[in-house]
């Protein structure tokens, strides 16, 4: 069984509503060794979405310390982030992680060309396919300027707001995007980057996680072994959701293990 959630959320995400302590509670109930926070951290988010998705780090790495000591001994705290990746704002980002030490960073595209695609917006005006594959680019762009982050998150999970997705989940035709995603695999295999297997696409019903399988299958193929495991909860309700599916389909793809961070390091949890 896995037994850590390495992608949460909590109320210091401006989309999720739920405080630290019901996640840990949660967490506590399903019987989780360790849990990561890893709250949104946008720099440059746009303003029209009337979101802002910077928070008060110093509070926030407090807060982490005080549920580590406080539940210590019933399950392991760790404190992680998600970064938004803009190319723009790398010096932003580069400070952040020069003055705070973390267990563990996510690195994920929120933003194409300044604009969410969760909003009907961003997909004006260009082809679904077009869309998809701007975002792909920007993600490799992004990996090949920064690397101040261990895994990239959630690397296809635009599709999920593809227009026509609201009628049916747009099932993707990986072969048509391989080799964008190829080099976003290779670049961060480069520089020694992990992927995650990100749970939440269980959640909108698509049948597989993000990345689905075979972009997966790809990354173990290129030489990628660095994988963490992370639900996306916003909710105590979605924590550690479908994790055992998650693992028994890295081990129908060959993997081993899975991987988390602490301090910053990986290590190596067998899958069993
Ligand atoms: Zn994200
Ligand atoms: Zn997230």
């Amino acid at each position: 069984m896995i037994k850590s959630d390495f992608h949460i959320h909590s109320n210091f995400s401006s989309d999720c509503e739920t405080p630290m302590e019901d996640m840990i509670n949660q967490a506590i109930k399903l019987g989780l060794k360790t849990l990561c926070f890893t709250d949104h951290m946008d720099y440059d988010y746009p303003e029209e979405y009337e979101y802002s998705f910077v928070f008060d780090i110093d509070k926030y790495l407090d807060k982490l310390e005080l549920m580590k000591e406080k539940y210590h001994s019933q399950i392991e705290i760790l404190r992680g982030i998600e970064l938004g990746l803009q190319n723009h704002v790398i010096d932003s980002m580069t400070n952040l992680i020069n003055s705070h030490s973390f267990d563990f960073i996510i690195g994920s595209i929120h933003l194409v060309d300044k604009m969410d695609p969760y909003y009907p917006h961003y997909w004006e005006e260009k082809t679904e396919e077009e869309g998809i594959l701007r975002c792909f680019h920007t993600i490799k762009e992004a990996c090949e300027i920064y690397q101040g982050f261990h895994v990239c998150g959630h690397i296809d999970y635009i599709v999920r707001y593809a227009p026509s997705s609201k009628v049916k989940y747009h099932e993707y035709d990986y072969h048509y995007y391989q080799d964008v995603i190829d080099e976003i695999l290779k670049t961060l295999i480069k520089h020694e980057k992990g992927i995650e297997i990100n749970t939440s696409g269980y959640k909108y019903g698509l049948g597989h996680p993000h990345p689905k399988t075979e972009v997966l299958k790809r990354y173990k193929e290129l030489g990628g072994e660095i994988i963490t495991i992370g639900s996306d909860a916003h909710k105590p309700e979605h924590l550690a959701y479908n994790f055992q599916h998650a693992g028994e389909l890295l081990k129908s793809l060959g993997y081993d293990y899975h991987t988390v961070f602490k301090k910053g390091k990986p290590i190596m949890i067998k899958l069993d």
